[in-house]
């Protein structure tokens, strides 16, 4: 079951010390928090993992791009180099950068969507949902049933089911689909791949119907690399090649690049031809974030960016990254902590409620592990469960999630083997006392978004 470790293919030139906090102290950080890990400080956590976006290490390029970048309003150096990095990887005529990926949601759900529309996607992201309702359409999810268990193997539990797609497309009526979005790797199902099988199929099924094909690209690199390990006839394609063909089959794409492009911030649009679209996308793009050839960010973001997609596609790379969670995985699986498997690209999810039995939903068992990791060994994941999903709106009763997950997202080129077996050791030790672990409850909420700033107790009993 062991897996050889892929080595790291940098070296260190500078480096961030991190505190390493006595556990004594660590159980007054997290009283004082509320046991609330988004109330800890970021130096008070030896091991960050509570996401992979925008946390990832630039390389010695992007630096020396920094100082590179060219801050003129309008038509930089920096812009045109970033047009054409991004041209080379997606092979779209147009590329819009914006300040993140949300903004790019916010840029083109309104051109595309409006009251009485819907959206399908094999998952919207919760900022993609949030754009297609603000644009006063509905976001419909069409996931594959296989996402839902967590331990059987299927290559792609990240597909959209196409039979599905073809039944809501006729229920709703082709004129009021305003979108098909393709989420690659699918996030809210574990960062899970979508085949290029499915995705040519999603795209003959919009052509069919007439509906405009949205690629979220947040982590398209990771995707690649997955068909390119798991699809047939795709063994011997370079990722530039997979990434080309992937491309070819949406209209338009949204990217968060504070994933797969390795940057602290920065977003883009790509539309593949149509130029009355992208001129609808420029319209958006002046009053939203900014001139079209800055989009809400600084020269020296553009400059960093137009190298970190290129990075962020080469092999050695992505056999480092998906390496990484393919090591804490067969780790976990030998040591008995039961997680969604097969890994996604990004991140570990532990399964709290197979782990914590005894744990009732309603006291939050993906909480209490994270609680416990943060005690442990100062590590900081997140619950992706019960807790974060909140209460009914209506009638203000918990709801239960299907899940109960303690997320351990993984930041690009930060941590090495050595920390990922501490992560390894700290759940080793926790697992043998896992029956005294206890249950958390609310003291305090906000009506939306509870989990950034709740705050909890430990329950006694
Ligand atoms: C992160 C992410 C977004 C939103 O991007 P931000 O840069 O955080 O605004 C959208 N979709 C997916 C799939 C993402 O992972």
């Amino acid at each position: 079951m062991s897996v050889k470790y892929f080595a790291e293919p940098f070296k260190i030139k500078m480096v961030e010390p991190i505190k390493i906090l006595t556990r004594e102290e660590r159980l007054k950080k997290i009283q004082e928090a509320d046991y609330n890990v988004f109330s800890l400080a970021a130096e008070d956590c030896y091991i960050d993992l509570l996401t992979d976006s925008g946390t990832g290490a630039m390389s010695a390029d992007q630096w020396a791009g920094i100082m590179r970048g060219d801050e003129s309003y309008s038509g930089s150096k920096s812009f045109y180099r970033l047009q054409e990095s991004a041209k080379d990887i997606f092979g779209y005529a147009f590329i819009q950068p914006v300040h993140q990926g949300r903004a790019a949601e916010k840029v083109v759900m309104p051109i595309l969507l409006g009251k009485g529309k819907v959206s399908i996607s094999n998952m919207h992201f919760d900022t993609t949902r949030a754009h297609v309702e603000i644009a006063g359409a509905r976001a419909v999810d069409c996931v594959v049933p296989e996402a839902l268990d967590t331990e059987s193997y299927a290559p792609f539990k990240g597909n959209m089911d196409n039979e599905r797609l073809v039944k809501l497309i006729e229920e709703y009526g082709k004129e009021n689909v305003g979108a098909i979005i393709i989420t690659v790797t699918n996030n809210s199902a574990g960062g899970q791949p979508v085949s290029m099988k499915n995705i040519k199929e999603t795209s003959e099924i919009a052509k069919k119907y007439g509906i405009k094909v949205v690629i979220d690209a947040a982590r398209f690199a990771e995707n690649c690399h997955f068909i390119k390990r798991r699809e047939e006839g795709y063994e011997d394609k370079s990722i530039r090649e997979i990434a080309k063909e992937l491309f070819s089959y949406g209209d338009l794409f949204t990217m968060s690049s504070k994933k797969d492009a390795i940057v602290n911030i920065g977003g883009l649009v790509g539309v593949k031809e149509d130029a009355d679209l992208f001129e609808k996308v420029k319209a958006n793009t002046i009053p939203f974030e900014g001139f079209i050839s800055y989009g809400g960010l600084a020269g020296r973001d553009l400059e960093a960016l137009a190298i970190g997609l290129q990075e962020g596609v080469e092999e050695d790379f992505l056999k480092y990254r998906i390496g990484q969670m393919e090591y804490l995985s067969a780790k976990l699986t030998e040591a008995g902590i039961p997680h969604q498997t097969p890994a996604g690209g990004h991140a570990i999810f532990l399964d709290a409620k197979k782990l914590l039995p005894h744990i009732p939903y309603h006291e939050f068992p993906g909480q209490a592990l994270t609680i416990e990791l943060y005690l442990e060994a100062g590590i900081r994941g997140c619950d992706i469960g019960s807790y974060m999903l909140g209460n009914d709106p209506d009638t203000g009763v918990q709801l239960e999630s299907q899940f109960e997950f303690t997320r351990l997202a993984v930041p690009r080129r930060v941590y090495t083997q050595s920390h990922l077996d501490v992560i390894v050791e700290a759940l080793i030790e926790i697992k043998k006392r896992k029956d005294s672990l206890k249950g958390y409850e609310i003291t305090w909420e906000p009506k939306i978004l509870r989990h950034f700033t709740a705050k909890l107790q430990p329950l006694s009993k």
